[in-house]
């Protein structure tokens, strides 16, 4: 029998931003792998086996689902947002490279899902808009110098900062110390959104400004974007600001 492996993304929370490529994935699956959080949210059928696992072992459960796939079965291995950003679909092809032989020619296959950062920057407007970059405050994976050397660069170079993992319990100080960065080199007005459990029942949106920024305001759950000098916020009447990168930007 040969087994296959698919990585899906499910999206930030709300059903309705599971693509319909990841539901029917979900759909031909005979095993369940991830974080148990996410395996909670695959519908339980007869015949579906779940395999929740703890945070933090990402590199583990890569080889578990490797392993099922190379028995035969038919392994979905579920990240929430997208499979690709800080998440399982690079943990899987870092065992690929360095396991055995045969997981080379296993079928694998990844499946795109919404990203947080998309999900939080279509409810505010389009922050978006222009260049843009992704960094993770997580100090976990890199060294913390690593970090506050991308977020003097990316200030620097004019891009709008998605910051994903911003805080934890056992990471406190790393956002108050980013903020704190990149207030050297943005004006105090720069737009800033925290989008916290986007998609979920507890989903609560603020836009503030980098100055007035309250690291307090998040947590594990929470996408922090902060803008560009070229950043805009649209009050509107009756309606929460729009925050829009222009398309274009000066010189
Ligand atoms: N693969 C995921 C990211 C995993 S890293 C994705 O593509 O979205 C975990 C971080 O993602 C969290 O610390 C938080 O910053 C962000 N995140 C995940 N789900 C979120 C949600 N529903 N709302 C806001 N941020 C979220």
């Amino acid at each position: 029998m040969t087994g296959t492996l698919t990585i899906a993304g499910i999206g930030p929370g709300d059903e309705a931003m599971v693509t319909p490529e990841v539901s029917a994935a979900l759909a031909a699956a005979t095993d369940i792998v991830g974080y148990a959080p996410y395996v909670a949210r695959v519908r339980r059928r007869t015949g579906l086996a779940l395999h929740p696992s703890d945070n933090r072992t990402e590199l583990k459960r890569a080889g578990e689902a490797l392993r099922l796939a190379s028995e035969g079965r038919h392994v979905v291995v579920v990240s929430s947002g997208d499979p690709g950003v800080f998440a399982m679909a690079a943990a899987v092809c870092e065992q690929i490279e360095s396991g055995p032989a045969a997981w080379r020619g296993l079928d694998l296959e990844i499946v795109p899902g919404v990203t947080a950062m998309l999900a939080v920057a279509a409810r505010v407007g389009a922050p978006l808009g222009h260049d843009f970059c992704a960094l993770s405050l997580s100090d976990n994976l890199k060294p913390w110098p690593v970090i506050e050397r991308r977020l003097d660069a990316a200030a620097q170079a004019g891009f709008v900062i998605a910051l994903y993992n911003p805080i934890s319990r056992a990471r406190p100080w790393q956002l108050p110390a980013a903020l704190e960065r990149l207030r050297r080199h943005l004006p105090a007005t720069t737009p800033t959104v925290f989008g916290r459990a986007v998609g979920r029942a507890d989903e609560n949106i603020a836009v503030t400004t980098l100055q007035a920024a309250d690291p307090a305001g998040a947590d594990m759950a929470t996408l922090v974007i902060v803008g560009s000098a070229e950043t805009r916020l649209v009050p509107r009447p009756g309606h929460a600001p729009l925050v829009y990168t222009p398309r274009s930007a000066s010189a």
